[in-house]
C-alpha cells in the first residue's frame, strides 16, 4: 500500500532533525487534506502522511523504526510496532493536528463524538526465549476478545434490524438545557441507551443480550522479528475489541519480555558472556573455544597476561538487525583453582619460590611456611 518508506513519504533525508520532519509533513498534510485535495487516493495518501509522522515525530518510536526498518515496522504479522510509551495506533494518532487544521474548520474533531464507535485496544504480554527475540521466530498466542455475534450478525437483533432510538430520537445524542445567570446552556451528551449509534436492536438477541457481540478465543500466530527488546509492542491490527457496527476493531497490541538467559545477557545490540580460565592461560596466553548464541563455536585467541573482567570482542556475533549486527563480548574471569593435584602443587610452589626470591621479602598466608625456611 506504501510506496516507499516514512521518510520517502515525507520527503526527508533519513538524519532530518525535528523541525524538517514537521515542516514537512505540515506542507504535505495541507497539500493532501481530504477537504483541501479531491484527488482520488488523498486520503490514503493524508493517512500515510499522518502515519509517517506520528512515528518520526516521536524520538522514541522514530528509533524503534530505525532500528528494525520500515518492514518489521509496519507489517510484523500484519501489526506493526507502536511506542513504548504512547499507547494507542496510528489510525487515532493525529496529534499536532489542531493546530494545522483550525482554518478547515474542525473536519476531524468534533464528528467522532456520535456515530458508531470503534472497537478498544488490546494489550497482552507475550514471553520470549533470547534465542527468538535475537533471531526473531513465529509464535502461536490465543486472545479472547469480542467479535460480532454471530445469531444476529452483530446487529444484537433476533430480526437483524435495528430501529431508531426513541430515547434519543435517532439522533444518538441528548441535550440538557440549563438556566444560569449567564443565559441557556445546552449540553449534549451521548445517548446511554443507543450509546450513541442512534439505533437499536428491533428484537434483542438471545445470544447476545443485544450486544451485538461475543466473547470467543482466537489462537493467531504471531511473527516476532529479530532483534526485538523488552518493552518494544507489536500492533495487530484488528485482533482488539469489536466496535460497533461499522465501526472498525481495536487493535490487540503484544508487549515483548525478553526472558534472562543463563549464558548471555544484552546490552543494546551486544550480547554478553562470561568465560572462565585458569591462571596459566591468563599469564602465558591461550586459545579458548566459545559457543556462540546460535551454538556456532568459535575459537577465541587469549593474550598473554589478560587481566581478570576484561572483555574480548567477537564481532558479528551480537544481535542481528539490518545491516549493522552488534558483538559479542567474551568477559574473562580468570578462576582461581580450588584443588591441585600434586604435581601442579609444586609448580606453583616453584612459581612462589621465585616470585618470592624476586621480591626478596616474606610472604604471609597459606605458603608463608615454605617461604620462611629458605
Ligand atoms: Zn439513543
Ligand atoms: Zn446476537
Amino acid at each position: 500500500m506504501v510506496a516507499g518508506d516514512y521518510y520517502e513519504i515525507l520527503g526527508i533525508p533519513k538524519n532530518a532533525d525535528e523541525k524538517e520532519i514537521k515542516k514537512a509533513y505540515r506542507n504535505l498534510a495541507r497539500k493532501h487534506h481530504p477537504d483541501v485535495c479531491k484527488e482520488e487516493g488523498a486520503e490514503e495518501r493524508f493517512k500515510q502522511i499522518n502515519e509517517a509522522y506520528s512515528v518520526l515525530s516521536d524520538p522514541q518510536k522514530r528509533a524503534q523504526y530505525d532500528h528494525i526498518g520500515h518492514e518489521s515496522f509496519t507489517h510484523a504479522s500484519r501489526g506493526s510496532y507502536a511506542g513504548g510509551g504512547g499507547f494507542g495506533g496510528f489510525s487515532t494518532d493525529f496529534s499536532g493536528f489542531g493546530d494545522i487544521f483550525d482554518f478547515f474548520g474542525g473536519g476531524f474533531g468534533g464528528q467522532r463524538q456520535t456515530g458508531p464507535r470503534s472497537g478498544a485496544d488490546l494489550l497482552m504480554r507475550l514471553q520470549v526465549t533470547l534465542e527468538d527475540a535475537v533471531f526473531g521466530t513465529e509464535k502461536e498466542i490465543e486472545v479472547s476478545h469480542t467479535e460480532p455475534c454471530p445469531d444476529c450478525d452483530g446487529t444484537g437483533s433476533e430480526t437483524k434490524k435495528r430501529v431508531s432510538c426513541t430515547t434519543c430520537g435517532g439522533s444518538g445524542q441528548l441535550r440538557q438545557m440549563s438556566q444560569t445567570i449567564f443565559g441557556q446552556f445546552v449540553r449534549m451528551s451521548t445517548c446511554p441507551d443507543c450509546r450513541g449509534a442512534g439505533k437499536v436492536p428491533e428484537t434483542r438477541c438471545h445470544a447476545c443480550r443485544g450486544t451485538g457481540v461475543t466473547q470467543v478465543r482466537r489462537k493467531i500466530q504471531v511473527r516476532i522479528p529479530a532483534g526485538i527488546d523488552s518493552g518494544m509492542r507489536l500492533r495487530m491490527e484488528g485482533y482488539g475489541e469489536a466496535g460497533d457496527i461499522g465501526a472498525e476493531n481495536g487493535d490487540l497490541f503484544i508487549e515483548i519480555q525478553v526472558q534472562p538467559h543463563d549464558r548471555f545477557t544484552r546490552h543494546g545490540d551486544n550480547l554478553e558472556m562470561v568465560a572462565e580460565i585458569t591462571p596459566a592461560q591468563a599469564v602465558a596466553g591461550s586459545e579458548i573455544t566459545v559457543e556462540t548464541l546460535d551454538k556456532k563455536q568459535i575459537d577465541l585467541t587469549i593474550p598473554p597476561g589478560i587481566q581478570h573482567d576484561t572483555a574480548l570482542k567477537i564481532p558479528g556475533e551480537g544481535v542481528r538487525r539490518r545491516g549493522r549486527p552488534g558483538d559479542l563480548l567474551v568477559r574473562i574471569a580468570v578462576r582461581i583453582p580450588r584443588q591441585l593435584s600434586p604435581e601442579l602443587r609444586e609448580l606453583y610452589e616453584k612459581i612462589l619460590e621465585i616470585e618470592g626470591s624476586k621480591a626478596g621479602q616474606e610472604k604471609k598466608g597459606f605458603f608463608s611456611g615454605f617461604m620462611g625456611k629458605k
